[in-house]
């Protein structure tokens, strides 16, 4: 076994170094793995919308300048004195493909110990959302490698997985595990916004048994993508109001809301429309507002005479990325999802990949060492 026995080597990584500016190309000087740690030479980073949104400004971004990227496969290059196993227990071996929880989390913190809730420790680290000013700066997927330090949940990447496929259940996969957690009834469910989530989302409710799968956008071309998916109905709401919304999702379901609606979108008008959508004790899952975008007027009455659960999902625990994995075993899933990825970006081109994520040239653009 290959352990801590790293010479000194240059990795080359893409550092985002304030919003709006071209990335630069790096090379940082390889230290690692220490203690508990695992060095991973990334096969593919895929950019998430969270990433975009660093790009373009849209969101606080005082961590910068850093090599960003969350949704990561790799393989296993070197393993640091007293290596962690992996999160089913197993022993971790150089040479193994792998993914990993994009947090890692101390285990004895109020979150982690008592709430449920590994994803908000309050001595979290995050992949891609670290300064790279330190030498110890290889924690994000738009590099050559990535440092895994201890307290990461690792898992082997089974092996009818792709890489690509591995790397978008890393962030939209394990996070669309958490928003269907907690519902009862599984009939109908309204996902809105169809971008990567939004197909997890539908293989997502597939597998749980939804019947009525529908998705509601703004774009033609990915409500198209959405009905080939899987979704048994699609709604263009660009010309709809919130409440026009509600009304077409009720007619659809012979005149009640949904069991469950999904907001992915992140805008105030599909989170309006996503609170109206949820029939009378359904569960309304909040995944798409992880930036502020203007406030929704709720009257608490509407909550309480409608018996509704609403959840706010931020990342995940383990076990959902764990679920994740599980579904894209599955190959009809599988190959579901790997339809969403676009052809591998090289990491010079990196701009280039940050563009056509911007502009929607693929649900996922994915980018290659
Ligand atoms: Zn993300
Ligand atoms: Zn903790």
């Amino acid at each position: 076994m290959k352990q801590g026995t790293s010479s000194k080597r240059c990795v080359r990584a893409a550092v985002l170094v304030a919003s709006n500016t071209p990335l630069e190309i790096r090379d940082f000087p390889l230290s690692g793995p220490e203690e508990g740690e695992v060095l991973v030479r990334v096969s593919c980073c895929t950019i998430c919308g969270s990433d975009i949104h660093a790009f373009t400004g849209r969101r606080k971004s005082d961590f910068l300048p850093a090599i960003v990227g969350h949704e990561i496969a790799g393989v296993v290059d070197e393993l640091g004195p007293s290596p962690p196993t992996y999160w089913s227990g197993e022993p971790i071996v150089v040479g193994d493909r792998v993914t990993f929880s994009m947090t890692a989390s101390c285990g004895t913190c109020l979150y982690c110990a008592r709430a449920g809730l590994p994803q908000k420790c309050v001595n979290l680290f995050k992949y891609g959302h670290t300064a790279c000013a330190t030498d110890r700066a290889l924690t994000g997927g738009l590099s050559e490698y990535v440092l895994l330090v201890s307290g990461t949940s690792i898992f082997k990447i089974p092996d009818m997985i792709s890489d690509e496929v591995a790397a978008t259940s890393m962030c939209a996969g394990a996070t669309l595990a958490n928003a269907f957690e907690g519902t009862q009834d599984k009939a109908s469910v309204v996902l809105v916004g169809m971008g990567m989530l939004g197909l997890w989302a539908i293989r997502t409710a597939i597998k749980n048994g939804f019947s009525r799968i529908l998705c509601l956008d703004v774009n033609k071309d990915r409500l198209g993508f959405s009905r080939e998916s899987g979704a048994t109905d699609v709604i263009d709401v660009s010309n709809l109001e919130a409440m026009e919304v509600a009304d077409r999702v009720s007619s659809y379901l012979g005149g009640v809301g949904a069991d469950l609606v999904i907001e992915m979108s992140g805008t105030a008008q599909g989170v309006r429309s996503a609170f109206l959508s949820a029939r009378t004790g359904g569960q309304l899952s909040l995944v798409g507002s992880v930036i502020p975008a203007g406030r929704i007027e709720v009257d608490p009455y509407e909550v309480v005479r409608r018996s509704l659960v609403i959840k706010g999902a931020h990342n995940y625990r383990p076990d959902h990325l764990a679920s994740a994995l599980r579904l894209g075993e599955d190959k009809a899933h599988h190959e579901s999802l790997r339809r969403g990825v676009s052809k591998p970006v090289p990491l010079t081109l990196v701009d280039r990949a940050f563009q056509d994520a911007i502009e929607h040239r693929s649900h996922r653009i994915m980018v290659t060492p």
